[in-house]
Order: structure tokens, then C-alpha cells, then sequence
């Protein structure tokens, strides 16, 4: 039975390479076995967590409709990762080339280390809840929709998650 899931793909690479690495990501989402991309969102860029001297990130939500298993699923994000070249840093919060992340599954929740359903910060983090409304208006997280947590925001906040338009920067 084919479960609706939202993945995150975000990175942070110059803006040459930005562009083309999202798109191949988006590709390979949606040619997973048994799996179907049921909306994207637009790209939004956000300025980066941690040292300043690194690109903006380009974040993206999509919803995914998958038959596979929340653990398989987690393994074949990781394999898009390294596909794509994902290189990381030691440094925590240092600049990444891909992350793709599981942002929640529908009905079910999960809290080993390995995998943690909803994705823990998922519920305070701007560049993850606009563009998750942005792929499905109707999204909810825990119970509450992730509209109202949009609402919720800090203005400022929610205004440093920048829409990039098709042709703009990528
Ligand atoms: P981060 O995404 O926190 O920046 P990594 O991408 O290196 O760091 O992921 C570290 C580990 O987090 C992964 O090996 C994975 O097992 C675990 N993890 C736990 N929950 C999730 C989730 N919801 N989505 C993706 N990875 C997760
Ligand atoms: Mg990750």
C-alpha cells in the first residue's frame, strides 16, 4: 500500500551546480521502485545555519507516495545522496552538497536514532514547513496542520526563506 511521505532535499553549493544537483535529485525521487512524486514544492533559498562564509542552502519539500518501507525508504535516500556525490565536511553545520531527509510519513512515527518520524526539528524550521506547504496545502504534522505552524512563524523568519523563481539564480 503505497504511503504518503515528505522528503526534504537541501543544499548548498554554488549556484552553477545548485540548480543541476536538485534537479537530478528530483529525477531520482521519482524513479524509486514503487514510489510516485506527488507534488514538489518551488525551490527556496535560506541562509546557511551555521559559519556564514558558506552558499545559501536550496531547500525543497516533496511529497512522495511510496510502497516502500520507512527504513528502505530512509536507505534509498541515502543512496541519491552518494549518487549524487554528497561530500560533508567534519564540522557540524558545515556547508553539504545534499541531505535528503525524511520530514514525515502519514501515520506513522518513529523514534530510533536511525530514523526519527516526524523528522525532529521539522516542527520549528522555516526552510522545512514553507516549502512543505508549498508541495501540499493540506500537510499537517503531529496532528496540527503545518498552515497554522507556517502562521505561527516569526515574520522575520519566514521572510529569510527567499522563492526562487525558475529562471533566478539557478
Ligand atoms: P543531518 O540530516 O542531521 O544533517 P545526516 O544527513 O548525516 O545529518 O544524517 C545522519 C543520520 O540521521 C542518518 O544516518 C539517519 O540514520 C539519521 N536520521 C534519523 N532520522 C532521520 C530522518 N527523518 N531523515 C533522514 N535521516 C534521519
Ligand atoms: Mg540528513
Amino acid at each position: 500500500v503505497a504511503r504518503p511521505a515528505h522528503v526534504h532535499v537541501v543544499n548548498a553549493l554554488p549556484k552553477t551546480r545548485s540548480g543541476k544537483l536538485l534537479r537530478r535529485s528530483l529525477q531520482a525521487l521519482a524513479e524509486l521502485p514503487g514510489s510516485r512524486l506527488a507534488a514538489v514544492s518551488s525551490l527556496y533559498a535560506s541562509d546557511p545555519l551555521g559559519p556564514a562564509d558558506q552558499p545559501r542552502y536550496v531547500n525543497a519539500v516533496v511529497a512522495l507516495e511510496t510502497d516502500l518501507e520507512p527504513l528502505a525508504l530512509l536507505d534509498a535516500l541515502q543512496r541519491i545522496e552518494l549518487a549524487q556525490g554528497r561530500e560533508r565536511k567534519a564540522e557540524r553545520w558545515g556547508p553539504r552538497t545534499l541531505d535528503v531527509d525524511i520530514v514525515d510519513i502519514e501515520g506513522y512515527t518513529c523514534d530510533d536514532p536511525e530514523l526519527i518520524v516526524p523528522h525532529p526539528y521539522a516542527h520549528e524550521r522555516a526552510f522545512v514547513l514553507i516549502p512543505w506547504l508549498a508541495a501540499d496545502a493540506g500537510a499537517r504534522l503531529s496532528g496540527e496542520g503545518v498552515a497554522k505552524r507556517v502562521a505561527a512563524l516569526d515574520p522575520k523568519e519566514r521572510a529569510e526563506i527567499r522563492p526562487l523563481g525558475m529562471m533566478e539564480e539557478l
